[in-house]
Formats: C-alpha cells, structure tokens, sequence
C-alpha cells in the first residue's frame, strides 16, 4: 500500500477539488431535458479549464470524462444524448489527473422532483458513506469501513453490491487496498496516515445482483431495481479522516 506525504495529500486535496467542482457545476446544471452528453462536455471543459485531465477519458477504452449511472445503472453508464426525465435518479462519477494524482469522487442526484422511495434511497447512501468515512483512522481496519456501510445498509432493507469495490488511489486510479462495501469487522490491514482511500458505496434497493449490458461497461441492478452511488476520497491522517477536495470546491 502507497503511503503519501502531506504535500502529496495536498496535491490530492487539489485535484479532488476539482472533482466536486464539477459535481457542484452539475447539481446546478441538472434538469428535465438536459443530456448527459452535455454534461460530459462541460465536464471535460471544466476539468481542462483548471489545467488537468478527464481521469477516466481512455481509462481501459471508457469513452468518457463521466461515468453517468441512470435509474437501474449501478456505475459506468456512458453518457448519451436521451433527455433526463423529472423523477430519475442520476450518478456521476467523475476522476480527474491533476500534477500527477487522481481524484475521484461522486454523488447521485435527483433530476426534478422524485419520489419519497427513490429519495430515501439517495438519502441512506450518502449516510453509509459517512458512516464509513467515521472508521478511517489511525489503527483502525480495513474492513471496519465495508462493516459500517453493509450493516447500515442492510438495517435500512437494502443491498450493496458486492462486483465493484473501492480502492486506494494516488498517482493511479486504483491502488491498493480494494475496499469491499461489505464484510465483518476487525479484519484486514491497520490503517496508517498517508493511506488514501476512494470509499464509494453502491446501494440497490432490490438485490445485491448485476447485470452487464452489451457495451461492456454498464452495470444495472438484475432485478432492475434502483441504485445509488456515493463516493469519497479519504486521507487517514493522525487527526483521523480528511474528506479530500470538499473545501477546496469551487
Ligand atoms: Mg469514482
Ligand atoms: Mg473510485
């Protein structure tokens, strides 16, 4: 596992603000009509803008600076140019290359108003993610932080997918560890300041089961069931968790 100094952290907290810009650009972009194609657009712009690079662009062939998670799609939907609807349920996941370090991060949005059901499922998400975000810290385990999303998750009657993990990231996008979003506690390595962690809870409000669709990227839930996807990049450090990128936002 890649240990990184403070500077190298503040690098990452750099490129990771960029990232929730352009998180922050979307949820005022976001409405009935708009494409994920123009919002992939102005993404790239975006990033290119601050003087980095789409992570994901090219990333193993993905076609994208976005990776658009509609309804169904669980992570790695690609964009397209059919009009969002009032009422869907939108992940972006969003990477970004910036003086050598990755960011990563992403959010599910609601497009228009949604329903109480698909709310609430937006709503545990980003809560297991918190939850998870509470057990990186000097000391603790590895598998604490899938422990704390899955027991959550599942007390809330939903699922984790178990195909798509998190993972280290620094100067690659996925480093080690892998970081499952299930699993029982106290197991896995110490975590040590410097470790950087891209937590990213994936939810269904059926069945933990995947589907993937003929373009080899998208991912849906089997049941065709809704899903959410949230996702932070952490540093442990001696204080306990830095959310990187959060204050550095434009
Ligand atoms: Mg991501
Ligand atoms: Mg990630």
């Amino acid at each position: 596992m890649v240990l990184k100094t403070e500077g190298e952290i503040g690098l990452m907290d750099e490129a990771n603000g960029i990232v929730h810009s352009v998180l922050n650009m979307i949820s005022e972009r976001l409405a009935p009509g708009v494409t994920t194609k123009e919002l992939d657009r102005e993404a790239e712009d975006l990033i290119r803008g601050f003087g980095a690079a789409p992570g994901f662009l090219n990333y193993r062939g993905f076609p994208a600076t976005l990776c658009t998670a509609l309804n169904d799609v669980i992570v790695h939907g690609i964009p397209n140019e059919k009009p969002l609807k009032d009422g869907d349920i939108l992940g972006i996941d969003c990477g970004v290359l910036y003086k050598g370090y990755y960011g990563d991060a992403a959010r599910t949005y609601a497009v228009g108003r949604v329903d109480e059901r698909s709310a609430r499922l937006m709503e545990a998400t980003k809560k297991s993610l918190e939850l998870a975000v509470r057990q990186v810290k000097p000391g603790g385990r590895l598998s604490d932080i899938g422990h704390a999303v899955q027991s959550f998750i599942e007390d809330q009657g939903y699922s984790v997918v178990r195909e798509f993990v998190g993972h280290g990231v620094g100067l690659a996008l996925h480093e080690e560890p892998q970081i499952p979003n299930y699993g029982k506690p106290g197991k896995g390595p110490r975590l040590k300041p410097g470790m950087v962690l891209a937590i990213e809870p994936m939810v269904n409000e059926g069945g933990p089961a995947v589907r993937m669709d003929s373009d080899g990227w998208t991912a849906r839930t089997a049941d065709g069931s809704l899903s959410a996807h949230f996702e932070y990049s952490v540093a442990v450090t001696r204080a306990g968790p830095k959310i990187l990128g959060i204050s550095a936002a434009q």
